[in-house]
């Protein structure tokens, strides 16, 4: 039996539940998933690169249950009527190997992604942290920010944004949410006063949307969109006068901004600053980043968590994936009796 919520459905959870409850729930799935770090299987993503985008496969396990998520990175989709980021995923049984549970990934990986960001943040950034700026104001925009209220209360928000019409869409959505936003018309602007700093771009370029000079001391840095091989968004002193914070760190020296350094430059596993095996933030001058790139262990407690919240309800519908015969070697069952076609 493999359960399924598909996109309309998933939309009515969000809409049901709300985005910052359900971000709050998922942290907690996300929290317990990343204590028991070493208990899973874990390689860097297979990823496919084409000169339009990347098409990447994401599993891991910890050995009761599996998981993939199937995600795309087309910076210049917008352009054409597509979006940047689109995914599907599921989980399956270790034990027999068949598939439980699918779903669409696109919503569920900016709400996953909200979460991861919102998490590290309310271990990293400084307590009293109340301002916002955003660079970058696209589909994961809105998510973030309801994720980073959710976790830390964070309600003043300035944001920057190539397009025009992106932080006008970005106003729309939120504003009506109670956010008091600011549409700032440069990167300076936008940082004035900000203590924490989310950096969203799509663009396949090693880009310097930060420069060091514009990171003040005590800043945390979430930095999102530099997520590939040749795509970053910050100046490589940044990342040197920072305390690097990671998820897997063979899948992050190929893909996030520690790329731009020398192999073995120090980061800090974030799930040790949950077990309190390291130190998170040391000081109210330290510059944290978290050099996000999205791990698989994320997607798999998304979409345990997902799975179990819509349990038992008309959200999860059957689909048949499964072939399965009676006699389980007699597969040819299923078509023996089939009448020839024509
Ligand atoms: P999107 O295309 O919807 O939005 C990106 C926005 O960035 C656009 O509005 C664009 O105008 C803006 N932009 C591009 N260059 C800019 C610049 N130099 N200065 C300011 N704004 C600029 O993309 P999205 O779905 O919001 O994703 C954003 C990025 O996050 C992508 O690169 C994606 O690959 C990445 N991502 C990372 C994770 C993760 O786990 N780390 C998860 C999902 C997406």
């Amino acid at each position: 039996m493999v359960q399924l919520v598909n996109v309309t459905n998933m939309a009515r959870w969000i809409q049901r539940e709300s985005v910052e409850k359900i971000i709050g729930e998922m942290i907690e799935y996300l929290e317990r998933d990343f204590k028991r770090w070493e208990k899973f299987d874990k390689i860097a993503r297979v990823a496919s690169h084409t000169p339009f985008g990347v098409i990447e496969l994401m599993p891991t396990s910890d050995g009761e249950e599996y998981s993939f998520k199937y995600v795309n990175g087309h910076p210049s989709n917008p352009a054409r009527g597509f979006q940047t980021v689109t995914a599907y995923g599921m989980l399956a049984d270790v034990d027999n190997g068949y598939p439980t549970f699918m779903a669409e990934m696109t919503l569920l990986t900016a709400l996953r992604t909200a979460a991861v960001s919102a998490m590290v943040a309310r271990k990293l950034a400084r307590p009293d942290s109340r301002k916002m700026a955003m660079i970058g104001s696209g589909s994961q925009s809105e998510f973030q920010a309801l994720g980073f209220r959710a976790a830390m209360g964070i309600e003043d928000l300035a944001i920057f944004d190539t397009d025009p019409a992106a932080m006008e869409k970005f106003r729309r959505n939120m504003e009506p949410l109670g956010f008091r936003i600011h549409l700032a018309s440069s990167v300076d602007e936008a940082l004035e006063g900000a203590d924490i700093i989310t950096t969203c771009t799509a663009d396949k370029a090693q880009n310097k949307i930060l420069a060091r000079h514009q990171v003040k001391p005590g800043v945390h840095l979430n930095a999102v969109g530099g997520d590939c091989p040749g795509k970053t968004e910050l100046e490589e002193q940044i990342v040197r006068d920072s305390t690097v914070f990671v998820e897997f760190p063979p899948q992050t020296r190929i893909e996030g901004e520690i790329q731009q350094v020398e192999p073995d430059f120090p980061v800090v596993e974030f799930w040790k600053v949950l077990t309190g095996e390291e130190p998170g933030r040391q000081s109210d001058e330290e510059i944290t980043l978290f050099d996000s790139v999205g791990f698989a262990i994320s997607d798999f407690s998304a979409l345990r968590y997902l799975r179990d919240s819509t349990a038992g309800t008309e959200l999860q519908d059957f689909i048949e994936l499964i072939a399965e015969p009676e006699d389980p070697k007699d597969l040819f069952s299923l078509v023996g009796s089939l009448k020839p076609v024509g």
